[in-house]
């Protein structure tokens, strides 16, 4: 993939097919903001059906949970997000372009106008979004547009606990929007303002802390796997001292090989009793604390985190995806290698020809496979043309309905990978299409 996929490549593909398009386009756009168009909105969908899958409905411990956008201030005081939420900003004087000191070299020159020596002294900038609830602005009804999804699990920890009798150890997982007014957005959707998480906070026993540190770690490199994505564009990378944020005891980040470099796909982090400690302290609630209800013991659990980027990820698939491979006759095919189970499109129907009732009867196919999968139904130009169309929106299977299938009640199915074709029987398709999916492996 390496040396073929380019961000600019990914960005025009995602806007002519209608996976991302810039926000607000027509009045000049918005600086990283972006829309899922109709295939974007599918496989964005489909990735956080198979998260959610994966950690709740396949584990013995896991819960969800949808809590709201805004929340009381102080939980970000007790968060450490008011105090330590920032990066290190610096202008340069010369272009008065802003960069983030952590990732440049401050005694080289500057990189957009290569001027040497016309920094700024770093200072720091909060991240967090504020707006104010009510009609009227001030100071005491500032709130914050959250800037993860995890502080609205540890302050339900008590009420999922109660509702759901849970022992620990247990999971309680979330997807949904968080804000950042990032210093720099670049590279498309891999880092922008708004964004999505999917995250999952692992409590446990204080102790067994790093065996769940050690067992979340393994579990989420395999869930890339069933993904689909290469095993040899993935890597740990484990934060230095100077790395770890406030509330770690540990961390590694999940990273992926994107066109600009390996860069940071999800993290892992061993928080401690961090989070559910200062909750304790900043509400004056007890009601953190947890009590075996066997051994009768109190503790406040710890806490193993999985945080990762939804937006993020659906960059990582579409640059994972992308090929360009060269057939008989020096043509060029591009095609999306999606796993079936986050294709956009499942499944398109097209017959072969207009007339005849063929148009009728594919039709008809197609509207029969809806129930299972998201079909597409397409009959216009040569069939090759066709299938070329589907491979660059990644549809793992195109069904032709052709003559013979009024006489044998039959038709072929043509995969996106191998571009081989098998003649299956139109009463057994879904079932075949099903197992199809569940088998894949891609070559
Ligand atoms: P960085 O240091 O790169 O700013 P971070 O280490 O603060 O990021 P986390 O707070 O660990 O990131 O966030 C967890 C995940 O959320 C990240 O791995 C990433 O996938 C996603 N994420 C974080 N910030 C953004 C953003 N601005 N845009 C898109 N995704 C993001």
């Amino acid at each position: 993939m390496a040396n073929k996929v380019t961000m600019e490549k990914i960005v025009s593909l995602c806007k002519r097919k209608g996976f991302v398009f810039q926000s607000s386009e027509i009045y000049g756009g918005l600086s990283s903001a972006w829309d899922y168009g109709p295939l974007g909105v599918e496989l964005k969908k489909n990735i956080q059906n198979f998260w959610w899958k994966e950690m709740t409905q396949l584990q013995d411990n896991i819960v969800g949970l949808d809590a709201s956008i805004l929340m009381h201030p102080k939980v970000w005081e007790a968060s450490g997000h008011v105090e330590n939420f920032s990066d290190p900003l610096v202008d340069c004087k010369e272009c008065k372009s802003r960069f983030r000191a952590d990732q440049i070299d401050l005694t080289a020159a500057c990189p957009t106008c290569g001027n040497k020596g016309t920094f700024t002294e770093p200072r720091d900038f909060n991240l967090m979004f504020s707006t104010h609830l009510g009609p009227v602005k001030n100071d005491n009804n500032i709130v914050y547009l959250r800037p993860e999804t995890a502080q609205g699990i540890f302050v339900n920890f008590k009420n999922v606990v109660n509702a759901c009798r849970l022992k620990v150890p247990f999971g309680i997982a979330q997807v949904g929007k968080a804000f950042r007014n990032e210093i720099v957005t670049k590279n498309f959707i891999f880092r922008t303002c708004e964004f999505e998480q999917m995250e999952m906070q692992f409590f446990c026993k204080p102790g067994d802390d790093d065996q769940w540190f050690d067992y979340w770690m393994k579990n989420r490199m395999e869930y890339y796997s069933k993904l689909g994505i290469h095993p040899e564009h993935l890597r740990f990378h484990q934060h230095g001292s100077d790395e770890l944020a406030h509330y770690a005891k540990d961390a590694f980040d999940i990273e992926f090989l994107f066109p600009m470099g390996w860069q940071e796909l999800e993290g892992v982090h061993s928080r401690t009793d961090f989070d559910l400690s200062r909750h304790t302290e900043y509400s004056g609630k007890k009601d953190l604390i947890y009590q075996d209800p066997i051994t009768n013991e109190k503790y406040i659990p710890y806490v193993i985190e999985t945080s990762a980027g939804l937006t993020r990820s659906v960059l990582m698939v579409l640059c994972d995806a992308y090929d360009e491979e060269e057939l008989e006759g020096g043509d060029v095919r591009t095609v999306m290698h999606f796993h079936p189970r986050i294709a956009p499109i499942t499944v398109a129907v097209l017959p072969l020809v207009k007339k005849d009732g063929i148009d009728e009867l594919a039709s008809q196919i197609e509207k029969g496979l809806r129930e299972d999968f998201r079909t597409d139904y397409d009959l216009s130009g040569a069939i090759g043309r066709r299938y070329r169309r589907q491979d660059e929106v990644g549809t793992p299977f195109c069904v032709t309905v052709d003559y013979e299938t009024k006489e044998d009640n039959a038709v072929t199915v043509r995969f996106r990978d191998s571009m081989e074709q098998k003649r299956v029987p139109v009463a057994e398709l879904s079932q075949f299409l099903k197992d199809s999916i569940k088998n894949y492996s891609r070559t």
